[in-house]
């Protein structure tokens, strides 16, 4: 038989919840978010290494012109294989430095569980606990990954007892904040472990991790990384790649310990969705329904740079959206019709007929904000998507010549929609717009976009 594209793969995939993983990955910025992404691109062969090594597939905002990108690439699929069963993997994220409270928030409401990256020198940071706090509330099941324990290594120069004991309480504290934060049914199922292999360690920048199942299934050990640290640059990188290879180890303890669709739309609906279980559409819901009415949550807008079209992004709870359908925005009561169904092939967004519920994709047609709950027709709506962050600070942004103000206006109303978490007032009078962002790094970006 033929072997089937990567394409066929997911188009097929796609159909077979079971097979299906949402996820998120979710750290403070600079703990290597960026990094971890691209090399679980690259090792699923989904991007180059000439791509991973410029780290621009989650952070394309910048050249997406340039490369012809027209859709959040933020959003990317991947094929897993293990034990010779092949999974879909949606990997929803953030680019890496724009990562404030309320892109986690949004990201958290289309998936169903969430890699903590934690770098092993720094341990958990404030952002570590918002987002995990961010995950929970969604019930979204936490699994964790210590990253840059190459630094333990080289730069701190510990024992592998004294790494053991930094890995063991990184650990312990993020299962402390596990246990403050989680759902009281879920306090001890989902406390990370490092036997069972929920949780794996490594380094994003040199490719390699290491979790208990896979050492004993691939008979490595923390010592053999430890010895690879004496060899050649060319050696340790070959190594690295063929006995520890970062993408399977991470991949295989998604597929393992991260739920699929079918079983977390059971108790997420329930806290998520403001709606009656016990009704039809509830138990479309909670089921996962392909052939109940269509629930989609908009997680994400993303305005195409070159057409100026909006790519409506988001997690599909239940139903199946077909190309050209009529559909219903909850909040804002009205009707669209739907005019592309988009999925993701790697970074590349495809078009295809209609998508099955569990799965995450976008369309194009409406014109809604993030949160909007879309059905056939009107439905109780998901609860609002709550930021934990409040704006912070204030800038005045005037155009150089007063013909220019219509055009700013515009600028600031698309730039406001796909980024819910700043707060845009407009003076058409006096032309005076003020924006507000979560800091000042924050407004330095969208300052940027706006220009
Ligand atoms: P993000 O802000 O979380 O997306 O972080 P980045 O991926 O941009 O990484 C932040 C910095 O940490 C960059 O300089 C990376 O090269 C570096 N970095 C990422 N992963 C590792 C790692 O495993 N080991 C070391 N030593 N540095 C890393």
């Amino acid at each position: 038989m033929a072997e089937q594209t990567i394409a066929q793969q997911i188009r097929e995939l796609m159909n077979n919840p079971e097979k299906i993983r949402n996820i998120a990955i979710a750290a403070h910025i600079d703990h290597g978010k960026t990094t971890f992404s691209d090399n679980l691109l690259l090792g699923a062969g989904m991007i180059s290494e000439e791509l991973a090594g410029k780290q621009l597939t989650l952070d394309f905002r910048e050249d997406e012109k340039e490369r012809g990108i027209t859709i959040d690439a933020a959003n990317v699929s991947m094929i897993h294989d293990v034990d010779g069963e092949k999974y879909l993997i949606n990997l929803i994220d953030t680019p890496g430095h724009v990562d404030f409270g309320g892109d986690v928030t949004r990201a958290m409401r289309a998936v169903d569980g969430a890699i903590i990256l934690v770098d092993a020198v720094e341990g958990i940071m404030p952002q570590t606990e918002t987002v995990v706090k961010q995950a929970l509330r969604e019930r979204v099941k936490p699994i964790l990954f210590i990253n840059k324990v190459d630094r333990l290594v080289r730069e701190v120069k510990l024992t592998p007892e004294k790494i053991q004991e930094r890995l063991t309480q990184v650990i312990t504290d993020v299962n402390r904040l596990i246990n403050n934060l989680a759902p009281e049914e879920f306090k001890e199922k989902w406390s990370v472990n490092v036997q069972d292999g929920s949780v794996a360690f490594g380094s994003a920048r040199e490719n390699w991790a290491l979790s208990i199942p896979f050492m004993q299934k691939k008979k490595v050990s923390f010592k053999d990384i430890i010895d690879v640290y004496q060899k050649g640059e060319e050696e340790k990188k070959k190594w690295f790649w063929e006995k520890a290879p970062l993408f399977e180890v991470v991949l295989d303890m998604a597929v393992k310990h991260l739920p699929n669709p079918l079983e977390a739309q059971k108790y997420r609906v329930p806290k998520i969705w403001q709606g009656d279980v016990n009704t039809k559409f509830g138990e479309d819901l909670l089921n996962c329904n392909r052939d109940g009415e269509i629930a989609f949550v908009v997680t994400n807008i993303v305005i195409d740079p070159r057409s100026g079209k909006e790519i409506t992004a988001g997690r599909l709870y239940s139903g199946t959206i077909v190309n050209g359908m009529e559909i219903y925005a909850n909040n804002l009561k009205r009707k669209y019709r739907v005019q592309q169904v988009l999925v993701y092939n790697g970074i590349k967004p495809e078009q295809l007929e209609k998508v099955p519920c569990g799965n995450v994709l976008a369309i194009v047609g409406p014109s809604v904000d993030v949160g909007e709950t879309i059905t056939v027709k009107e439905q109780s709506p998901f609860e609002e998507i709550k930021h934990i962050f409040q704006p912070v600070i204030t800038k005045s942004i005037e155009v150089a010549r007063s013909a220019d103000l219509p055009k700013l206006i515009e600028v600031l109303r698309k730039v406001g929609k796909e980024d819910p978490s700043i707060k845009i007032e407009i003076n058409e009078e006096t032309g005076e717009n003020l924006i507000s962002g979560m800091g000042e790094l924050h407004l330095e970006i969208v300052e940027n976009r706006i220009k």
